[in-house]
């Protein structure tokens, strides 16, 4: 489905962040990216989402050239219509304040695709039904939990039918209370075999979601591989002292 080729990005000379980066993500993998902070996971993931350029490497999704850098101009080519087929979800909420729930799933579907308002209205109650939100269809975001605007946020990502999805630690900001629900909602996604790749702190839900863990330090892959080897029992050291002081 991805596969990266030695993805190369810093912020100026001194902050060299993902030092030749190499992932091959396979159709239906749900792909569990842990490591230090500061270590490029973030970075990653908006890399993958066209937010930031790379400065040396490539991208392709579904076989087709996705992202690409020739290292010398650091003039990065994106393919739009691919990176409308991936969605993503960040740590702190990023719902349009002055829209409501409904308003917030059907804004892009009906400003990039031209979808008519009544048709995206019925998927999106239909997603908030699904998400345990149908009642908070009028509401705004500042009368939502921190666990509802979450799970509103994962339903506009739906709204455009993504073939892959990206969490950046999506639960990190939320009360203790409020993460199952959130996670509950990315296991039912997992359930349909949507492809995703989630960096997450929580050993509980890296180990429910993950078809696949992969360590990530010092800006290149240090281990990959099964969760129940990578979280379990690691080959690497880095990551064996990484997983004993983080988990
Ligand atoms: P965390 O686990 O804390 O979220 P991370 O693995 O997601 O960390 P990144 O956010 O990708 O790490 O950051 C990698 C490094 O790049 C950090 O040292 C960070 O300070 C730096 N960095 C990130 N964004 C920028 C930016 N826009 N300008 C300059 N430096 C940046
Ligand atoms: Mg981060």
């Amino acid at each position: 489905l991805v596969r990266m080729q030695s993805l190369h990005k810093s912020y100026g000379p001194a902050m060299q962040v993902l030092k030749g980066l190499d992932i091959e993500m396979q159709p239906g993998e749900r792909l569990v990216v842990i490591g230090p902070s500061g270590g490029g996971k973030s970075t990653l993931l908006r890399v993958m989402m066209g937010l930031e350029k790379i400065d040396r490497g490539s991208i392709t999704f579904g076989g087709k050239p996705y992202i690409s850098s020739d290292g010398l101009d650091k003039k990065t080519n994106i393919d739009t219509e691919v990176r409308r087929s991936i969605g993503m979800v960040f740590q702190h909420y990023t719902l349009f304040p002055h829209l409501n729930v409904v308003e917030n799933l059907i804004l892009a579907p009906c400003k990039v695709r031209k979808e008519r308002k009544s048709d995206a209205t019925e998927r999106a109650v239909g997603l908030l039904t699904r998400f345990g939100l149908a009642a908070k269809a009028k509401a705004y975001p500042a009368q939502l939990s921190g666990g509802q605007k979450q799970r509103v946020a994962i339903a506009r990502a739906l709204m455009l039918d993504p073939k892959l999805m990206l969490f950046d630690e999506v639960t990190s900001a939320l009360d203790p209370e409020l993460v199952a629900e959130v996670e509950q909602v990315i296991l039912q996604l997992a359930a349909q075999k949507m492809p995703m790749m989630i960096v997450t702190h929580d050993m509980w839900f890296a180990k429910n979601i993950a078809s696949r863990v992969i360590f990530c330090a010092g800006g290149v892959v240090v281990e990959d591989g099964p969760p129940e080897q990578v979280l379990g029992s690691p080959k690497e050291e880095r990551t064996r002292d990484f997983i004993d002081r983080v988990f």
